[in-house]
Formats: C-alpha cells, structure tokens, sequence
C-alpha cells in the first residue's frame, strides 16, 4: 500500500479534557506519523467553510457551534494508507456504535462531541490539508 497523508483534527471536546497527548499516542501507536500540528481556535467563518460540504445537515448549526467552542489540534498524518487508517483508529462517527480500542469508543462524548476529524477519501485529504496548512508547514 502506497505512503498517504491524510488530515486530521483533535476536536475542542478533547483539547478541553486535555486529551491531545492520548489521542497523538493512538495515532503515532498504529503508525501514523505528526507530519504537521498545531493548535488553532477557528472562527465561525473557518468552520462554516470547512464543513460547506454538510451546510444543508440539520446538524450544521450545532456543528459549527461545537467546533469553535474552544481549542482544535489540526495536524497531517503520514504513512502507509494512511486515509484509511487513520479512519480505523478515529472509530465510527457515533461512539456507541465505536468498535473498543478506538478514539471515538475511548473517549469522544456523543456524536457532536466526537473528539477527532479524518478525511474520507484522497480528495478529501488534499483539500482539507490546503485549507489549514502550506507547503512549508509539512515536515516528514
Ligand atoms: P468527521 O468528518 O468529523 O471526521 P465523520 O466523517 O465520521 O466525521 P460526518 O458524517 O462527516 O462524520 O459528519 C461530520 C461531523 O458532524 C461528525 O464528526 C459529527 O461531529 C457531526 N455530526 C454528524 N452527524 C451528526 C448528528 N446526527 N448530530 C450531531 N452531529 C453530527
Ligand atoms: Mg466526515
């Protein structure tokens, strides 16, 4: 399987709780490596064009609202398929139906406060690292 990097996002219910050190360690223990990170606390604006693809969800007002509560981690990951592995470890989007072992099965509080973001596909992937982070920012 090819090398990937992917972009992921340790949500304010876990920087609040203090959590940005466990959830990392999860990540970096099934072989991902921090290419990139650093801590933002992003504006409605910077939510509202992140999330534009759930714009016309009936969660979307909560959304952006849970995401600018407070303190985000976004970083890239990197490794062999990473997309999708990182997708492994995050667990399903609603903790209750988490497989044990993942983030979201530890430590994500309902389905609004699901503790990490991932990227879905390679698009995906490219686009939302190109929205927080340049070239210069991504260090192997
Ligand atoms: P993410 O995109 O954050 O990695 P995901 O791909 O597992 O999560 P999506 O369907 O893309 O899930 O939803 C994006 C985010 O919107 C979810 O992580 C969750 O925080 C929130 N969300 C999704 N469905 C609901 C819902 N029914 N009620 C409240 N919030 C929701
Ligand atoms: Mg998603």
């Amino acid at each position: 399987m090819a090398i990937e990097r992917t972009f992921s996002m340790i949500k304010p219910d876990a920087t609040q709780r203090n959590l940005t050190g466990k959830i990392t360690a999860k990540l970096e223990e099934a072989g991902l490596r921090v290419v990139a990170s650093k801590r933002v606390w992003m504006s409605r604006q910077q939510a509202e064009g992140f999330y534009a693809v759930h714009k016309d969800r009936p969660f979307f007002g909560e959304l952006v609202e849970t995401m600018t509560a407070g303190p985000t981690v976004v970083q890239v990951l990197e490794g062999e398929g990473a997309i999708l592995k990182n997708r492994e470890v995050m667990g399903a989007t609603n903790p209750a139906n988490a497989d044990a072992g993942t983030i979201r099965k530890e430590f994500a509080l309902s389905i609004g406060e699901n503790s990490v973001h991932g990227s879905d596909a390679p698009e995906t992937a490219a686009q939302e690292i190109a929205y927080w982070f340049s070239g210069i920012e991504l260090v192997g």
